[in-house]
């Protein structure tokens, strides 16, 4: 049997000491305790790669504290627009939505474009109508509605500034969620799931669900899934570079995953973090922020739960 593996992120950025209270600090562990343990579950007993990463996914869109599902930050209208992107890494096959509302779980309807429509990316609409014909159910805005969220939303709504949840300002309470997983058979896979930043507008839509960039899995090198700063994590594809520097560069998944988030994103301005998985189960969790929400379980016995360096 492979050695099996699963990681977990809840988004990199800055955290102001003295924010976090040691209550606030053992909620979210225990938030990222108890969504890689469901996905670990499903690994542990035989499932898919792809099923431990949608499940832990959804565990973390379904808790208040990330942004993502509910919790989601505010658009500039005061609604909110999810992304979302999951990856097979044996098939290369991918769904990805964005600019959805109104969606429970937009992990989920990211699996099913992938599994249910001829196609990879939907958006806005055309994504909603599709979620329509599998009967989704559509949640109103309150059930996504978090009092921190607004909060952060009402001091900038009238400026023309955004804010990602890696803003230096303050406390921003990070986010985006992820997970990248390896199964018994040596199968990987990568979800990601945003609400995006604070305040967005004309559409914005960031790294999280374009593959290569914030999400891609590759049975031949990696599965990655980012957070960070999602216009410089575009113009870096930088989930896809891991997946070249190992194939190319014959790098490790270590060594690849620090080249590109403490150097080559570095470069052209960005920060953030991604987790990493590889078909042996090898784990790599690189951020070059003050601290990523991140967890990881192998059947090899390790286990992290962290948030700083
Ligand atoms: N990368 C996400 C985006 O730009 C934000 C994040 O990771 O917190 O939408």
């Amino acid at each position: 049997m492979n050695t099996f593996s699963i990681a977990i992120h809840g988004g990199a950025g800055t955290l102001v000491k003295g924010m976090m209270t040691p209550e606030l600090e053992a909620k979210y562990k225990a938030a990222l305790k108890d969504a890689l343990e469901a996905g670990y579950y499903l690994l542990e007993n035989g499932g898919t790669a792809v099923d431990a990463v949608e499940k832990a996914v959804t565990v973390l869109e379904d808790s208040p504290l990330f942004n993502a599902g509910k919790g989601s930050v505010f658009t500039a209208k005061e609604s909110h627009e999810m992304d979302a992107c999951i990856m097979d890494g044996k098939t290369l096959n991918a769904g990805a939505v964005s600019l959805i509302t109104g969606i429970k779980n937009p992990i989920s309807l990211a699996k099913d474009v992938m599994e249910k429509s001829e196609h990879v990316f939907l958006a806005g609409d055309g994504a909603l109508r599709f979620a329509e014909e599998l009967n989704y159910k559509l949640e109103d805005a309150s059930y996504f509605y978090d009092e921190f969220r607004h909060n952060q939303w009402l001091e900038i709504k009238d400026t023309d500034s955004f804010q990602l949840d890696h803003a230096k300002k303050k406390d921003s309470k990070f986010g985006t969620v992820g997970a990248v997983a390896c199964d018994q058979e040596g199968n990987i896979a990568a979800a990601t799931s945003t609400g995006g930043m604070t305040n967005k507008k004309w559409g914005r839509v960031g790294d999280s669900p374009m593959v290569g960039a914030g999400n891609y899995a590759n049975n031949k090198t990696c599965a990655i899934s980012c957070t960070g700063s999602g216009e410089f994590f575009i113009r870096g594809v930088v989930a896809y570079d891991v997946a070249c520097l190992m194939e190319h560069k014959k790098m490790s998944l270590e060594d690849a995953s620090n080249e590109v988030i403490n150097k080559r994103i570095l470069e052209i301005g960005g920060d953030g973090g991604l987790i990493a998985v590889d078909t042996n189960g090898n784990i790599a969790m690189p951020f070059n922020t003050e601290g990523m929400y991140r967890a990881s379980k192998s059947s090899m016995g390790t286990e992290v739960v962290s948030i700083y360096k």
